[in-house]
């Protein structure tokens, strides 16, 4: 463990910003003129590097390429109404990075390097945070096993960065989903709960298959009786029926959403009748045609709110009403927002200044 944490900063001789085409920002193409670099050797992290975004040098018989020792988190910083530049909850990434490390047998970070590295890192390419309305500078934290072995073992030595990009408002055109009941994401004891890279490689062939039925994403079940709303896509997802929101309750096979848990807490400030437990496909389906389902929408750091337009089950697909202004989807959509570029009260203290 490092004593005092000093950070190697190699800056960029010149800033790639010029080319930046701030009107035509395609989610993660284009990166910030930084990256976080980190080692781990011997049992400790290694001094931090700030250095030119650029390629790795790897070990073709790294661990993460051949067994998927590879986890990642997804968070973002603000423009202020003052300028200034913020980030949202990083501690909680943090939490989660570190709660997946030891899912997949890695190390953790310790919270000096996670939240100091991404701080000065920020704050050197804090030109790259864009301003306009629900913009945002998207930052990819990951970590990776870095032993040249081929034995099937934790590696004893990883690397871990940070990289950041910066990212439009997200185009919220409400989207068409579907249950998933033949594969599953994660099972029980899985490693659902954990960002680690595999959970997202396995979710790309039924995710294909369903764009190629005219869906954007699944909503995927329990791997046991393929009832239960598990997720969806790469979102947490909720449900308001009867005037109560209702969201699947966590475990080992659903991933612990920060936006998740900043909604439901803004619901919970709103006197609104909130339900974390299991929900099944029929229920869905029966408070549809019963017209008591009024919002449906998933969560998450990309989109923040995902209004869900059409729900497929055993091959019917069910309209669901537009969202209203007055939805509470689109109130704490905007409340989100309201809080993470400064105008309105944080009272939760969900903002960091970088
Ligand atoms: N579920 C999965 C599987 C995800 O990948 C994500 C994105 N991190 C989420 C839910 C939403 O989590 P968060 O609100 O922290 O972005």
């Amino acid at each position: 463990m490092l004593d005092t944490l000093t950070i190697d900063v190699q800056p960029a001789g010149t800033s790639r910003l010029a080319e930046l085409d701030l009107a035509n920002l395609e989610f993660g193409k284009s990166f910030a003129d930084h990256m976080l670099a980190v080692e781990y050797r011997d049992g400790e992290w290694q001094q931090p590097r700030i250095m030119p975004y650029g390629p790795l040098a790897i070990s073709p018989a790294n661990s993460a390429l051949h067994y998927g020792q590879a986890i990642f988190e997804g968070a973002k910083a603000y423009r202020q109404a003052d300028g200034s530049v913020a980030l949202f909850r990083p501690l909680d990434n943090w939490r989660r990075l570190n709660a997946s490390a030891e899912r997949m047998a890695m190390p953790t970070i310790p919270e000096d390097i996670y939240l100091q590295g991404l701080r000065e890192l920020v704050k050197l390419d804090s030109g790259w945070v864009p301003s306009a309305a629900g913009s945002s500078l998207y930052i990819r934290p990951y970590m990776f096993a870095t032993d040249g072995f081929l034995g099937v073992r934790p590696s004893e030595t990883y690397h871990f960065g940070i990289i950041t990009c910066p990212v439009a408002a997200f185009f919220n055109k409400p989207v068409r989903v579907r249950f998933e009941q033949k594969y599953v994401r994660a099972a029980p004891g899985g490693a659902g709960y954990a960002k680690n890279a595999g959970n997202y490689g396995a979710a790309m062939l039924p995710s294909k298959l369903a764009q190629q039925e005219g869906y954007h994403q699944l909503l995927w079940t329990d791997a046991s009786e393929h009832q239960y709303v598990e997720e969806s896509g790469a979102m947490n997802v909720m449900f308001v029926i009867d005037g109560t929101l209702i969201t699947p309750e966590l475990s080992t096979s659903i991933l612990d959403g920060i936006t998740r848990r900043s909604v439901l807490q803004l619901a919970h400030d709103w006197g609104m009748p909130v339900e974390e437990r299991r929900v099944s496909s029929r229920e869905v389906v029966a408070a549809i045609q019963d017209g008591r389902l009024t919002e449906a929408f998933g969560v998450g750091t990309a989109a923040t709110i995902a209004a869900i337009a059409t729900i497929g089950h055993e091959g019917h697909d069910y309209d669901l009403p537009a969202l209203a202004d007055t939805s509470f989807a689109r109130r704490v959509g905007a409340e989100l927002e309201a809080i993470r570029t400064g105008h309105t009260a944080d009272p939760h203290n969900w903002m960091v200044a970088v």
